[in-house]
């Protein structure tokens, strides 16, 4: 199943870690100009200038680091 759809309470995947997080939509009076780093290997998930901003809440903790693709 895709979990890329933003919608509420949607499922988003770590492209890195695989770490899977809720996601919600908070609205806010002002603009928020801020970005959201995945908790386990800190890849920015999502980065939004606008006055409705993602919380992530993380389920599922990927494996990080990994052992099998080190350079
Ligand atoms: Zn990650």
């Amino acid at each position: 199943m895709a979990t890329w759809a933003i919608s509420e309470g949607a499922e988003k995947q770590c492209p890195q870690c695989g770490s899977i997080y809720v996601v919600k939509h908070h609205q806010v009076p002002v603009k928020d100009d801020d970005s959201a780093d995945c908790e386990v290997c800190g890849i920015e998930l999502e980065r939004w200038k606008s006055t409705r901003y993602p919380v992530y809440t993380l389920k599922e903790r990927g494996q990080w680091p990994k052992h099998n693709d080190m350079p």
